[in-house]
C-alpha cells in the first residue's frame, strides 16, 4: 500500500483528500501546517507528497526547497491556490514533480500521482542501491566514497565494509556475529574484537570528527547505527 502524505492547512479540503485517497487504496497522513509537514516527511517513510503551497510556519516551497536539499526524493504534487504561472514554475525549479491549481479534479490528481509514482519507482531503481544516507552522512558505494555534509571522509577497505553494512540496516541492531559474518566473512577466524575495534576507528572518524552520536552500542547486543539527535 502506498503511503501519502498531505499537507495542507484547509480542513475541509484536507479530509476531502484523505477521503478520497483512502477511498483509492492509499495510506494517509494529513500535516495541517508547514513545519509539521515538514518534519514528517524528513522521515522519508512516504511514497509521495500532496503539498500545499500556502500554509503556516512554513511554505510550500520552502518545505520543498529544503526536502531536496536533505536529499529527500520522495515525489511532490504542490497544490496551489493561484492560477500564478510564476508560483509554478518556483514550484518546479524547487523539485516538485508537478502541480496543481485549485479547484481540481480529484481524477486528475489521482492520475497525476499515479504518473509521479511510476516514475519516481523507475528513477529509484537505479539510484537507491547506490547511495547510502542517514542525515548528513552520505556513502556512495560506486564511488567508494563517504562524506559527511561537505566533507570527504577517508575510509580504509574495511571500514567502509563496516559502514556499509550498518548504513544498510540503519535503526537496526546489530549483534557481533551478523557483523562478523557479513562483514569479515564466515570463514573468518579471528574473534569478535575486531569489530569493537573497527567501530572505534569508525567513531573516531564520524562521530568524534562531527560531534555526532550516529553508531551507537546497545548493551549486550551489539551495534545500530542511527541518525544523530539535533544537539
Ligand atoms: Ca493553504
Amino acid at each position: 500500500m502506498k503511503n501519502v502524505l498531505i499537507i495542507e492547512d484547509e480542513a475541509k479540503i484536507a479530509r476531502f483528500l484523505e477521503l478520497e485517497l483512502k477511498h483509492e487504496g492509499y495510506e494517509t497522513t494529513l500535516a495541517l501546517d508547514g513545519r509539521t509537514g515538514y518534519e514528517e516527511a524528513q522521515s522519508d517513510q512516504y511514497d509521495i507528497i500532496i503539498l500545499d503551497l500556502m500554509l503556516p510556519q512554513l511554505n510550500g516551497m520552502e518545505i520543498c526547497r529544503r526536502l531536496r536539499n536533505d536529499d529527500i526524493r520522495t515525489p511532490i504534487i504542490m497544490l496551489t491556490a493561484k492560477d500564478d504561472i510564476s508560483d509554478k514554475i518556483t514550484g518546479l525549479d524547487m523539485g516538485a514533480d508537478d502541480y496543481m491549481t485549485k479547484p481540481f479534479a480529484i481524477e486528475e490528481l489521482l492520475a497525476r500521482m499515479r504518473v509521479a509514482l511510476k516514475h519516481a519507482q523507475q528513477t529509484g531503481e537505479g539510484q537507491q542501491e547506490d547511495l547510502l544516507k542517514i542525515g548528513e552522512l552520505a556513502l556512495n558505494k560506486s564511488h567508494h566514497k563517504v562524506s559527511y555534509g561537505e566533507e570527504e571522509i577517508i575510509l580504509t577497505k574495511k571500514e567502509f565494509e563496516l559502514l556499509e553494512y550498518l548504513m544498510q540496516n540503519k535503526n537496526i541492531v546489530l549483534s557481533r556475529d551478523m557483523i562478523l559474518q557479513n562483514v569479515w566473512g564466515y570463514d573468518y577466524e579471528g574473534d569478535t574484537n575486531v569489530i569493537d575495534v573497527y567501530i572505534r576507528y569508525l567513531r573516531s572518524k564520524i562521530d568524534q570528527r562531527f560531534d555526532k552520536e550516529i553508531i551507537r552500542t546497545v548493551r549486550g547486543v551489539g551495534y545500530q547505527i542511527k541518525e544523530a539527535k539535533e544537539q
